[in-house]
């Protein structure tokens, strides 16, 4: 069996082309944490983590710290006994979903190389070119209605458009909107926790005539059982994002019957080991589940996007952070189009890497031989 020799540790901060705003914060760039696992067959499992001060509590300096901690842990063990391995990992520190994420992945790109198999295939799955939305940012609803347009000239299936700045102003941004592209695209709303009760019921009700077909996180993380009276009350579907990391989390809601979706994220779920299980929970409570993503390069996205060829139940796909980037710091995994097309490439494993020339530049620390 093999063991793992070496593991080196990269911290990618990748510019934005324009300053990304939600309700909980402006990004202007991304900071990822990438793995890379060097086996005594010669093999490179890669994996990335997107660490978020207001998702996950994590950020890149103490990601970087945490990955280094759990490359001293994992040197000289077997890296295919993957359940063993990310057991041990939960164990050493709590939390840290992400940084555990980029483990997750490596592990199983590892796998799926030392089966000669690109990762969809070796767990069962079946390839399809996936449709991802396109993600509009908060701004004024005429500059919004204009990039929705464009992307749905562009091809686009379908619009994910962030609101949460308050009743008036997230009116006239979906109206602007579905005038500017008319009748037939489904429109996803992301309030990022934004909102109260009243105000989401308020809203979504308002919002009933305008085609939306779902709307993700309207009240803070912690509030399941108002997310509950939220769905009672709302002529649109309601999605968790915020409020779901775990199984447990999938668990509870969909126990309570408080939510119609899951946002299943690779960063929150610690990887591709908890979001199975999240989405056999949403499965077997007859909740679809959402691909969403953070800020991940293409490995991340690659990974997400074998893993929808796995789930039919993960019905929608938000998978475009990669358009954010000034430069994308990866090369292989799938392709991605302008117009949310998704295709995965035949590679072993999920077939993405960080350029040599991001490498170069990126802070790196190799822990081993
Ligand atoms: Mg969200």
């Amino acid at each position: 069996m093999p063991t793992i020799t070496k593991i080196e540790i990269i911290d990618l901060n990748i510019p934005f082309n324009h300053p990304f705003k939600i309700a909980l914060a402006v990004m202007n760039s991304a900071h990822n944490i990438i793995v890379r696992v060097h086996d005594s067959d010669g093999l490179i499992g890669i994996g990335e983590g997107v660490p978020s001060r207001f998702v996950t509590g994590e950020d890149a300096d103490n990601g970087f710290e945490s990955a280094k901690l759990y490359a001293q842990l994992l040197i000289g063990k077997n890296p295919l006994e993957i359940n063993t391995r990310l057991r041990e990992l939960e164990q050493y520190m709590l939390k840290n979903p992400a940084i555990r994420c980029a483990y997750d992945l490596a592990f199983y790109d590892l796998l799926a190389k030392h089966a000669e198999l690109p990762l969809y295939a070796l767990l069962g799955g079946t390839k399809q070119v996936l449709h991802s939305n396109r993600t509009i940012g908060i701004d004024a609803p005429d500059k919004m209605a204009k990039i929705a347009k464009q992307h749905v000239e562009n091809g686009v299936k379908a619009l994910k458009v962030k609101v949460g700045t308050g009743r008036n102003e997230d009116l006239a941004r979906i109206r602007a909107i579905r005038e500017a592209v008319g009748s037939g695209i489904p429109m996803r709303l992301d309030a990022n926790q934004a909102w109260d009760e009243i105000t989401a019921i308020n809203i979504l009700t308002a919002l009933a005539e305008y085609e939306i077909e779902v709307c993700e996180q309207p009240l803070p993380y912690w509030n399941f059982e108002g997310l509950k009276r939220v769905r009672e009350r709302s002529p649109i579907a309601i999605m968790a994002d915020e409020s779901i990391f775990d199984a447990h989390d999938a668990f509870r809601l969909a126990s309570l019957g408080a939510v119609d979706y899951f946002n299943i994220k690779l960063a929150k779920s610690a990887g591709i080991h908890g979001a199975l299980k999240i989405n056999a929970i949403g499965e077997a409570a007859g909740i679809k589940c959402m691909l969403g993503g953070m800020s991940e390069s293409l490995i991340g996205v690659s990974a997400g996007a074998h893993l929808v060829c796995v789930c039919p139940n993960i019905a929608l796909h938000d998978l475009d952070s990669p358009f954010h980037f000034a430069e994308e710091p990866s090369i292989g995994g799938v392709d991605f189009q302008v117009n949310g097309t998704v295709t995965l490439s035949d590679a072993y494993g999920h077939g993405a890497d960080v350029s040599p020339e991001w490498v170069e530049k990126s802070k790196r620390l190799v822990i081993g031989d």
